[in-house]
């Protein structure tokens, strides 16, 4: 199993215990964590048996490029992390600038601190939220009402992350003014910053689409997505309430 851990962190789910043979992050989001580099990792657990596995040729069948060596033979269980970078990393380029990696890892020595304060601080806004009247249903799994919360208990326990969506009761014409009535929230298609963003896909990421299209994607015309900071919570309730009300 792969699994793309860009939300959670390694501080809120450790997916090698759960199973996963690869994890991959944006270490542009929380990992980073300020919003100021594009980054990104992947690390292989060392558990997925590639040798023999005809579905996986690049790994267990001979590499013409490297005199018939087979990576998966050659290299046992760190092949996968070899194979990223011999026929990844070496044949298109990407490489992370020193000052990048200097900042990321400086995000990364703060990661506890930062994830543990964007949870809380994000259950307070969406509990907030989801008993404001302009607002028709907030999507949070670390709510009790969300269906999702019996998991986020057993797989997260010390919180269900920053990043949630919720449902304007105004519709489109809300969303955008949502947006640009709020003071403390950046209006900002990123997610993973200190600071509080705030996003209405159907007016801009996702507005190519028809209106159908949006709903199947989860972002019809009252959908609106926070990804939340580490302000203090009361100001960004403040800063909320005015922003519907106004
Ligand atoms: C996450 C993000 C990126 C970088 O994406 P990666 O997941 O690091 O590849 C670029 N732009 C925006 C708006 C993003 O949210």
């Amino acid at each position: 199993a792969r699994r793309r851990h860009t939300m959670a962190t390694p501080y809120l789910i450790r997916p090698f215990e759960h199973g996963a043979d690869i994890v991959v992050h944006s270490a542009t989001k929380f990992l980073g964590g300020h919003g100021n580099s594009i980054g990104g990792l992947i690390v292989d657990g060392g558990s997925f048996q590639w040798a023999g596995d005809a579905r996986y040729p690049m790994m267990s069948q001979p590499r013409p490029e490297y005199s018939g060596m087979v990576l998966a033979e050659t290299f046992g269980n760190f092949g996968f992390a070899i194979a990223c970078r011999v026929l990844g990393l070496r044949d298109l380029g990407p490489a992370l600038s020193p000052f990048n990696a200097f900042l990321i890892l400086n995000g990364i020595e703060t990661l506890p601190l930062r994830m543990q304060r964007h949870s809380d601080n994000a259950l307070t806004v969406a509990t907030h939220l989801s008993k404001h009247e302009a607002v028709s249903w907030v999507s949070y799994p670390g709510l009790e009402t969300d269906r999702y919360h019996a998991l986020a208990k057993r797989y997260t326990p010390k919180g269900a992350g920053a990043v949630f969506t919720f449902g304007l009761k105004g519709g489109y014409e809300a969303g955008v003014k949502l947006v640009s009535n709020l003071q403390l929230f950046s209006h900002l298609a990123n997610i993973g910053d200190t600071r509080s963003l705030i996003i209405h896909p159907a007016s801009t990421t996702h507005r190519q689409l028809t209106d159908a299209q949006k709903t199947a994607a989860g972002a019809g015309p009252e959908v609106v997505r926070l990804s939340i900071g580490l302000e203090d919570p009361a100001d960004l309730i403040d800063d909320l309430d005015a922003a519907l009300e106004g």
